[in-house]
């Protein structure tokens, strides 16, 4: 893998991750761009405890453009996006219009291949890999920044989920402080230390694993599962077998299983629902332990994948019980859910 580090024109980091090692990136970003200005503010709610980060500028930005105007294809033909150089791998920028900025942490934007048309489901394996090996090191060098305490890369995918542009891409984000479902999380790893002297994660995958009516799919280094007490109507749990708190620790067996437990899984939530449906909405959310907290070695490294699609063209909305009172209720039983997607395996 070969790193090219370089600046847009407004002054934002851009970063090429190739495949081959002896590529050159030095087209340079000729657009006329202003300094990007952000007025992001974290508020913190009283009741709640919990923070809200306030990005008023957001309202502003790019919003279902035609193809033709993709900000996220390479530049060709006269025509300048984000992208200055004329092909690409993988690229990671910082988002022109973030909801984290300067002190309140940071933002970012994963470009999975220069390919509009294809969905990460349909990246090869290499790619895919290229991706994970781009996850890994924007978690490093988002480690050393003093504002950031816990980076999210994660992936919406689909008009449902509010994605506003169709080019291939994620996103990452640099929290400041510690989110409030990691600290949950974190309450929960304690408390069941305290109980039974054991580390909740590694408990929660060998149960699920005793059990088998939720595993989706084994791997020799990753295990896939509906939890059992799914929130969404098809949720899985990627875990690595070897705990580990953070991508930056995962070892070269894993990362190389990787993407194809994770191709696999994609591909077939997009058949949950049959042929002629259109491609399942998701998100997709990487699991990290914050940097400094104490007790991070517990945390476990995971993937959680979801839908918002419940059956056919109706989706799951988050109504008065899940938005009103935090209090989830699925329609598709975890066990079922497990079944249909074991059911659409690949031949
Ligand atoms: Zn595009």
């Amino acid at each position: 893998m070969k790193k090219t580090v370089t600046t847009l024109a407004d002054g934002r980091e851009l970063i090429y991750y190739d495949s081959a090692d002896d590529i050159v990136r030095d087209a340079v970003d000729p657009r006329p761009l202003d300094a990007v200005s952000t007025s992001s503010e974290i508020r913190r709610d009283p009741l709640l405890g919990d923070s809200v980060a306030i990005a008023s500028h957001r309202q502003g930005r790019t919003y279902h453009p035609p193809a033709d105007e993709c900000p996220l294809c390479p530049s060709r033909e006269g025509r300048h996006s984000e992208i200055p150089d004329t092909d690409y791998d993988v690229v990671v920028f910082e988002n022109r219009f973030p909801s984290l900025a300067g002190d309140s942490g940071r933002c970012e934007v994963v470009c999975f291949t220069s390919d509009h048309d294809v969905s990460f489901a349909g990246l090869t394996e290499e790619q895919a890999g290229l991706v994970l090996e781009a996850w890994t090191d924007r978690t490093a060098d988002l480690a050393e920044l003093p504002q950031v305490a816990q980076v999210f890369c994660f992936e919406n995918r689909g008009a449902e989920i509010g994605v506003t542009l169709g080019h291939p891409h994620g996103q990452i984000y640099g929290y400041p402080f510690v989110t409030p479902r990691t600290e949950q999380m974190f309450r929960s790893m304690e408390s069941h230390r305290a109980e039974t002297g054991r580390n909740l994660f590694d408990d929660v995958v060998a149960r699920e694993l005793a059990d088998g009516e939720r595993v989706v799919l084994e791997g020799e280094h990753w295990v896939a599962f509906v939890p059992y007490a799914a929130h969404w109507p098809y949720e899985v749990h990627l875990h690595p077998r070897r705990r580990v708190p953070d991508l930056r620790e995962l070892d070269d067996a894993a990362r190389t299983e990787f993407p194809q437990i994770y191709l696999e899984l994609l591909r077939r939530f997009d058949r949950i629902f049959g042929p002629g449906e259109p491609p399942t909405p998701y998100i997709s959310a990487w699991h990290q332990a914050p940097f400094r907290a104490p007790g991070r070695e517990e945390f476990a490294l995971h993937l959680e994948l979801f839908t918002i699609r419940r059956t056919p063209g109706k989706l799951k909305f988050l109504a008065g019980s899940e938005s009103g009172m935090n209090v989830f209720i699925n329609d598709v039983p975890p066990e079922a859910a497990a079944q249909r997607l074991r059911e659409v395996a690949s031949e």
